[in-house]
């Protein structure tokens, strides 16, 4: 076999290789086992769970493990095709109901992943003469939903309607104008300004869409960011993910009846997909009849990251505020985050590491409804130690 310039182009980067070897690597940690609040390390570590978004601790939960259990009995391991020929399951149908009932828009449409949903509705909806104004600080699915349209795509500086009202009015654009921000962002858990951007939609007629992969069923009882600001009538389309709250894997794009028609045809990444596969499905469904009927896992999560929060604050970490489960923690650079990531795992607690260009180095922790006292002690006290073994890592003195 001949090797071309791209096998080339692999077999030259060594970026990943070397900083494993260098012990300074933080992606595709492998587990062997996880329930409420902890997991297993490959290898047999025990961890605190800081680090993932099962916000609401239905991932494990015995109830969602045992109606995906039911449905593979059912149904079989997959479906085996598109919803839009032979993979389309009542499951399916039923949950697209209950979502749009429980979300309080008029349909609901399912697709495989989240990222799928963002393809779908984006680039089903877009195309070449359309526009798509993006937050800068956008989640990459949407980035790339945007790419895939072909439609003319324009950056708006984060959480700022200012920049935004002004693209807008300077445009001249005549296709349609699609406005593309997270509900909640994932790196920071700052939220977009909602009021101001449905106001500036309103005014030149383009089109919003949120996506609340981190902010459904955790803010406001679970009906997530525009409930939370009271605008669910006025956010046209929504989409969501199961792989955070509703612990399990899936997406779905929420919005008026003649949209969801319209991507049931035009939305690619579901009529060329394969549809989310019965265990998924049946797990995604019944974590949203758990939400609903215990709200209590909303204010429980809640309550688990105001006590994280105030604990690294008094520990002197610089800890970004705000009302979602993910609290980020300013690690000032990359050898500093490193180092206080692998400490972390040593002292038996996981977070995520987070480097440029994702962000600016940080440790991005994140809480669930299911995690103890204890549990967030744990995690408290590891960061307790970190602060005094690593050097550079940002802290001011102890409150
Ligand atoms: N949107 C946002 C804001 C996300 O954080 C994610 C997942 N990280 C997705 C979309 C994609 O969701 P999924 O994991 O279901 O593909």
């Amino acid at each position: 076999m001949t090797v071309s310039a791209l096998i080339r182009k692999c077999a030259s980067y060594t970026r990943g290789r070397d900083a494993r070897q260098a012990g300074l690597y933080p992606y595709y940690p492998s587990f062997a086992a996880r329930e409420a609040g902890v997991a297993r390390m490959t290898g047999g570590r025990e961890v605190v769970m800081c680090g993932s978004n099962d916000y609401l601790g239905l991932s494990t939960d015995p109830r969602v493990v045992a109606a995906a259990a039911e449905a593979t009995a059912r149904y079989g391991a997959g479906c085996t095709g598109s919803r839009l020929l032979n993979g389309n399951l009542d499951l399916h149908d039923r949950l697209e109901r209950e979502l749009a009932d429980f979300f309080g828009k008029p349909a609901a449409l399912v697709l495989t992943t989240g990222y799928q949903a963002n393809l779908g509705a984006v680039a089903g909806l877009c195309g070449p003469g359309d526009l798509v104004l993006i937050d800068q600080q956008a989640h990459a699915s949407l980035i790339d939903a945007a790419r895939l349209s072909r439609a003319k795509i324009q950056w708006f500086a984060h959480n700022d309607p200012d920049d935004l009202t002004g693209k807008l009015r300077r445009t001249g654009h005549r296709g349609g104008v699609l406005v593309v921000v997270d509900g909640v962002y994932s790196m920071a858990g700052d939220l977009c300004p909602l009021p101001r951007l449905v106001e500036s939609c309103r005014e030149f007629d383009a089109t919003l869409l949120v996506d609340d992969a981190h902010g459904a069923g955790v803010l406001d009882e679970g009906r997530g960011t525009c409930s939370h600001f009271g605008l669910t009538d006025e956010v046209p389309l929504v989409t969501l993910t199961f792989s955070k709250a509703f612990g399990s894997i899936g997406g779905a794009v929420l919005g008026e009846e003649e949209v969801v028609e319209y991507l049931r045809h035009h939305a690619r990444a579901l009529m060329f997909s394969a549809s989310a596969s019965p265990a998924d499905t049946a797990a995604a469904l019944r974590s949203l009849r758990i939400l609903r009927e215990e709200p209590w896992r909303c204010a429980a999560v809640a309550g688990n990251a105001a006590y994280l929060r105030r604990e690294l604050t008094a520990l002197g970490y610089r800890v970004g505020a705000g009302v979602t489960p993910i609290v980020p923690v300013d690690t000032g650079d990359e050898p500093a985050t490193l180092g206080a990531w692998n400490l972390l795992i040593e002292q038996g607690v996981y977070v995520n590491a987070v480097l440029p260009p994702a962000a600016s180095p940080r440790l991005r922790t994140s809480c669930t409804a299911v995690q103890t006292r204890e549990q967030l002690d744990r995690a408290v006290a590891a960061f307790a130690a970190v602060r005094e073994r690593v050097p550079g890592l940002t802290v001011a003195a102890a409150g």
